[in-house]
């Protein structure tokens, strides 16, 4: 029998967990008591962690450093 169908194959090995910092943090900026997730492996909010740009098509452009 010609076998023509295609099938899956259940994926091996074991689920990989989000790396996850433990313990409450908040950021580090002063005055801000946002409290970061355990997810955020910076020690800044969102609001606090400068602006990051990834290199788009081969060229740098990170903005100009104050
Ligand atoms: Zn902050």
């Amino acid at each position: 029998m010609n076998e023509t169908t295609l099938t899956g194959h259940k994926l091996q090995g074991k689920r990989r967990r989000p790396k996850t910092v433990e313990g409450l943090r908040v950021c580090a900026a002063k005055e801000c008591t946002t409290r970061l997730s355990r997810y955020n492996r910076k020690g800044t909010c969102h609001l606090h962690t400068p602006v990051k740009f990834p290199r788009v098509r081969g060229h740098d452009v990170r903005t100009a450093e104050a």
